[in-house]
């Protein structure tokens, strides 16, 4: 089991996403388990404040370094990570800051996540950003969902959750995964200097064979393509090989 601890002071944003679908069945079959934490706990103030402004003047304010500090060692001394540290052996906790300007999330993160942590932690952050001193010293490492901005790391937040969850094994099928864009099952390793071109799947297509779409004029006819209907499966695989989608559109 992996146990995710979401630290944000919106937890309302999280908490609908994580009860629905696949993530929600995950958590059911006790494959993973999804704490939401509101930050505001591990504040001492009646205001319950979580940021401050910026050192040296500019605009907005920034997450306090505090609260943050006092949220994870929390979690990091809970009950939960000291009773699971001795039967299981990937016991690591790892601790996560979403960030802009971190480390890319790629499918590779994904499955290093699934496979080494037992516990994750993940820090949203929100206003101008968080204390730089939680990536220095609290964090273990910054994930970035993309080169943009968004207004917290809630979203980024369950962009991790949910792509690693999917990894574990039992939560989805195992061929699903084995045949998905990015995934390294059946291809060789990505060359490194290609990093950050997409590597798609292969197009997939579902009935009707032909849609047909304006009704009254039959002469446009979007068609699947008539090997994927031969039942010549070696062939289907070779069409597939070929056909990989990748940075051109087709
Ligand atoms: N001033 C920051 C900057 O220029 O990078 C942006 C702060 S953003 C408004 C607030 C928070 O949203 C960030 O601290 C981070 O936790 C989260 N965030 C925004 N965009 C993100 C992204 N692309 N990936 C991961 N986290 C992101």
């Amino acid at each position: 089991m992996i146990r995710f601890d979401i630290l944000t002071i919106f937890p309302e944003v999280v908490e609908p996403y994580l009860s629905t679908s696949i993530l929600k069945r995950a958590q059911e079959k006790r494959l993973v388990k999804f704490s939401i934490h509101n930050l505001r706990r591990w504040t001492a103030d009646s205001h319950r404040t979580v940021d401050d402004k910026p050192y040296g003047g500019g605009p907005g304010m920034i997450m306090k370094v505090e609260p943050i500090f006092k949220a994870v060692s929390a979690l990091k001394n809970s009950k939960v990570r000291r009773s699971n540290a001795k039967s299981n052996p990937k016991s690591k906790t790892r601790v996560i800051l979403l960030s802009a300007s971190g480390k890319p999330l790629t499918q590779r993160v994904a499955e290093q996540c699934a496979r080494r942590y037992q516990r994750i932690v993940l820090i949203c952050g929100r206003y101008e950003g968080v204390d730089h001193r939680v990536a220095q010293y609290v964090a273990d490492e910054e994930l970035s969902i993309g080169p943009y901005v968004l207004t917290g790391g809630e979203i980024p937040a369950m962009a991790v959750v949910d792509a690693v969850t999917r990894l574990v094994p039992g939560v989805i099928r195992k061929e699903s995964l084995e045949e998905e864009s990015f995934s390294l099952g059946w291809r060789p390793e990505p060359d490194p200097a290609s990093a950050g071109t997409v590597q798609g799947e292969y197009p997939q297509y579902t009935r009707p064979e032909v849609f047909y779409p304006n009704l009254k004029k039959k002469g446009t006819a979007w068609r699947v393509p008539k090997i994927l209907l031969s039942g010549d499966h070696r062939r289907i695989v070779a069409w597939r090989a070929q056909h990989m989608r990748g940075a051109k559109k087709h």
